[in-house]
């Protein structure tokens, strides 16, 4: 089965049980400035779970754009290393507000997965928080689950908070056994929250009067299990954009772990650019933005351990618009201006790139038997370079090191000192050269207020 077919089959199977089918929002959030982009299903419902907003339906279903890159659900280093973890994912859920509860969702759940998917039922285990006998109840008497395939989890794992007050409910969570050659052999596909409680500033649990239901199943996941590939990243829905990777670095997926890791990091950074580009994210220095930006020169550093040099990004646009473009009309109209604001800004950092990487590796070849980056050269770096912090740091891990961010600080306030200094001889008189450009004519703007550089943001 496609990844089209299986979206489909979802929200169609759940619209025939009533549930209305809503379109997925944008990944930036239209009303949550607490929220940096949508991370699952239920945020664009959160309103309503809240009775702040009425719908008038009590049942809907979707397949929401999600980007896991900042706050509570941060994935972002786990891509490309875990078979089953993306930032941009599609979710797709059930929803129901106030409408039906535990019973139902558990067996919409097992109907759709054994009778639909028909992944065999013995492959099948669950997780339910350990005092939510309801839902173990369901399990193993409703569905005929045996007892060995429950297993009782914590809060830490099966209870859900939408905050640390309001609505949260214990969870129940779907896992496929791919077998004990799978280094990740028990897979999350799904998870079941059972919204029934509401938390007081006192901590004190109160049961809501109409409880509520949320799931979220990723879609990659749930495409590699029936299409019965290794990872998320060999399923229909992402393939294609490895192979793009593999064409432009002239090398092999499926052959040395790093170079994987490598090409999955591309093909999943180039889906989160297209959507967020797509939903009107420009990047920059900072919040959304500023995510943005370190997507794309993340995505670029890997390209570069694989002997990528120049800009390819915006050209890995058609291959995303084209895969996705069926259950994404708008990326198609958007496409264009998407491959520019990709292009110019892959343009600006490679230049970075090529004149910081060859002392980037002399400098960690000198730290390993240290340990450790030493202050001063993170600074060069920095300073002379404008190699962001953030992409060295994780460079620096992946060698072993970590940097002297101590040692990196004195050499800023020194540095801030002596510009102080300097500024306290010069204000008296103005430098000759200014003089000169003066009367040539040239002036420069003060763009400040606007606009500032990432040494500002990172400190
Ligand atoms: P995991 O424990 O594997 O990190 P999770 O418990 O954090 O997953 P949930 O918050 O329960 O995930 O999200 C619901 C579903 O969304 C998961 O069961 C999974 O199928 C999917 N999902 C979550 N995070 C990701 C991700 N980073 N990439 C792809 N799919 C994801
Ligand atoms: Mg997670
Ligand atoms: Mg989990
Ligand atoms: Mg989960």
């Amino acid at each position: 089965m496609s990844g089209h077919e299986i979206r489909e089959l979802f929200l169609s199977f759940f619209e025939k049980k009533g549930h209305t089918r809503v379109k997925s929002a944008p990944l930036v959030p239209e009303k949550d400035p607490t929220l940096l982009f949508v991370n699952a299903g239920m945020v664009p419902f959160k309103d309503v779970f809240l009775g702040i907003e009425k719908r008038p339906y009590t049942r809907a279903v979707s397949c929401q754009k999600c980007l896991r890159v900042s706050g509570k659900h941060n994935d972002l280093e786990q891509v490309g290393y875990t078979s089953r973890h993306h930032t941009f994912f599609e979710m797709l859920g059930n929803f129901s507000f106030g409408d039906y509860f535990k019973e139902l969702a558990i067996e919409y759940a097992w109907e759709f997965v054994t009778e639909y998917l028909r992944i065999p039922k013995e492959k099948i285990y669950v997780s339910v928080y350990k005092e939510d006998e309801e839902a173990f109840k369901i399990w193993r008497d409703s569905i005929g689950l045996p007892e060995d395939r429950i297993w009782l989890l914590g809060e830490e794992d099966n209870f859900w908070q939408m905050g640390d007050t309001g609505p949260c409910g214990p969870s129940s969570e779907i896992y496929i056994d791919r077998g004990p050659e799978h280094e990740e052999r028990f897979l999350e596909i799904w998870n079941l929250v059972f919204m029934q409680y509401t938390r007081e500033k006192d901590g004190r649990l109160l049961p809501l009067p109409k409880p509520n239901i949320d799931t979220g199943m990723g879609l990659e996941r749930i495409s590699s299990v029936l299409q019965g590939t290794k990872t998320n990243f060999e399923i229909d829905l992402i393939r294609p954009i490895i192979s793009f990777a593999e064409e432009v670095s002239q090398k092999e997926y499926g052959k040395d772990f790093m170079t994987d890791v490598c090409m999955r990091v591309i093909a999943d950074h180039l889906r989160a650019m297209t959507f967020a580009i797509g939903d009107g994210v420009i990047p920059s220095n900072l919040g959304r933005g500023y995510v943005i930006r370190r997507i794309i020169r993340r995505a670029l550093r890997y390209a570069y351990r694989l002997g990528i040099k120049d800009s390819f990004l915006y050209k890995g646009v058609d291959v995303v618009v084209d895969i996705m473009k069926q259950p994404y009309p708008e990326l198609l109209q958007a496409k264009e201006y998407i491959k520019g604001v990709i292009r110019s800004e892959e343009e600006r950092f490679i230049g970075t790139l090529k004149r910081a990487m060859p002392l980037v590796e002399q400098v960690f070849q000198e730290s390993k038997a240290r340990g450790f980056v030493e202050g001063s050269k993170v600074f060069e770096l920095y300073d002379t370079y404008g190699f962001p912090l953030d992409l060295l740091e994780e460079m620096a891990k992946e060698e072993g090191l970590y940097l002297d961010m101590e040692g990196f600080r004195t050499h800023m306030e020194e540095q801030r000192e002596r510009a102080r200094k300097h500024f306290k001889i010069e204000v008296s008189r103005t430098s000759p050269v200014y003089e000169e450009l003066k009367a040539k004519g040239i002036s420069t703007e003060f763009i400040g207020y606007t606009h500032y550089d990432t040494s500002t943001k990172v400190l």
